[in-house]
């Protein structure tokens, strides 16, 4: 295998993950990320499929016109005229990467999250991004850490790109976009060559402690939903009798949503973090809605939640005798992990010089991810998967404006992901 030159190695994954951090672009918007992906990766031994390519390339073709937002990405194009990629996506960000060994083998699965969250990027000296002058000034953050996402998946491409004699099977890099708005990942895992993958792996940075690998990280399932009231308008003073006030639903919704009792099963969370109420003080309210934020541990746990918020939202509805109705927004599901892969990625965390102690096996966080999608689409045909966490002393919680990885946590993820590929390639 060729060596790594190890300070040319963190050097070059710094360059790309501030290049990336200074310019973040929210779900289905990163077609300048998308850009700087192809641009790096079009003179290794690969082959790319974006736009209209990786739309066919979707059981349900369809699927995908509902994510592109085509006034984004006019905007794109008028902001960067001279870009020769932009225009080759034809309105879709997000790009598939194959390498291919020498010799036949499994086919292998990396998954690469690269979305921006709509926050401001504080501007701090005790910000590092900020300090050296690569923190975003767009008022959209990479405060998740995806910017190191994209990194780790470029650092991966180039070690397999100058390995492909020693190794056997094909490495597809999935360069996922929209995994903050929980849509990415289920439209992914409708990629034809899903179903054929034997190993599927994704990773996130900043989950587990400094220094620390986590095997099998396992999340909670997550439905967003949008609650709409209707009522009817009244005089305030005049006819306040005739009025069916919506407003009031949804506060008794909300009220009620938070009260709902805990289940023995496994933990869960619910949030209402957006309250919409339009309406004038002389005007009995006739419109109010909500967007509601559902997580559980497991799946039976979410179906608790989701019946009794439902008798929740029917029953201040018929309180008040005004319409309700409910509305999918995005969701995600929980998915196991592999035993055989949690082992492999232990194995491939000795190999790589960490010690015993560095390394957790599970991992159970409360957070959500669309990966889980393609995890389960891999599993459901016959293929095993893991997810890693990637510890970092991350200053700020994810999502929030202080968030900041620990850049020489990098090298640590690229290795690992080749040293995964690499025993695996062998073991065919
Ligand atoms: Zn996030
Ligand atoms: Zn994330």
């Amino acid at each position: 295998m060729t060596p790594l030159n190890q300070e040319d190695q963190f050097a070059e994954l710094v360059r790309l993950r501030r290049l990336f951090h200074r310019n973040p672009e929210t779900g289905f918007t990163e077609f300048w990320t998308t850009a700087r992906i192809c641009e790096y990766l079009e003179p290794m031994n690969c082959s790319l499929m974006f736009g209209k390519d990786l739309q066919a390339a979707l059981v349900e073709p369809e699927r995908m016109e509902a994510q592109l937002n085509t006034k984004a990405y006019d905007q794109c194009l008028e902001k960067y005229p001279d870009d020769p990629w932009i225009p080759r996506f034809e309105g879709i960000p997000g790009v598939v990467v194959l390498f291919k060994g020498k010799k036949k083998g499994p086919r292998f699965g990396f998954r690469f999250d690269m979305d921006g969250l709509p926050i401001q990027e504080a501007c701090a000296e005790t910000h590092q991004p900020f300090k050296n002058g690569f923190a975003s000034d767009t008022g959209n953050m990479h405060a998740c850490g995806h910017d190191g996402h994209i990194t780790l998946g470029l650092g991966l491409a180039s070690l397999l790109s100058k390995n492909l004699e020693e190794l056997s099977g094909e490495f597809y890099l999935l360069f996922q976009p929209g995994e903050e708005v929980l849509m990415g990942g289920r439209l992914y895992s409708k990629l034809g060559f899903i179903k054929d993958l034997d190993y599927f792996f994704s990773a996130h940075l900043g989950m587990s402690g400094p220094g620390m690998t986590s095997c099998g990280v396992s999340f909670f399932a997550d439905k967003r939903l949008r609650v709409v009231f209707k009522g009817t308008s009244a005089h305030a003073g005049g006819a306040p009798h005739a009025g069916k006030n919506a407003l009031l639903a949804a506060c008794t919704a909300v009220n009620g949503l938070y009260g709902i009792s805990r289940h023995s099963g496994g933990s869960s969370r619910i949030n209402i973090g957006e309250f919409k109420s339009d309406n004038v003080v002389n005007i009995i309210p006739d419109h109010a809605e909500f967007e509601l934020d559902l997580r559980a541990q497991t799946n039976p746990v979410m179906e608790y939640l989701l019946g009794r918020a439902e008798n929740i939202i029917q029953g201040a509805a018929l309180m008040q005798e005004v319409t309700h109705d409910i509305r999918f927004e995005a969701e995600t599901e929980t998915a196991p992990n592999s035993g055989e892969m949690v082992s492999e990625v232990r194995k491939a965390c000795l190999d790589i010089g960490m010690k015993k102690e560095q390394i957790l096996d599970r991992l159970q966080i409360s957070g959500s991810e669309d990966a889980t999608f393609i995890m389960n689409e891999v599993l459901r045909n016959g293929g095993k998967t893991t997810y890693i966490g990637i510890g970092s002393p991350s200053k700020g919680t994810h999502h929030n404006e202080n968030f900041d990885i620990h850049e020489e946590d990098l090298p640590r993820g690229v290795n690992l992901l080749f040293q995964l590929a690499q025993n695996l390639s062998r073991t065919c």
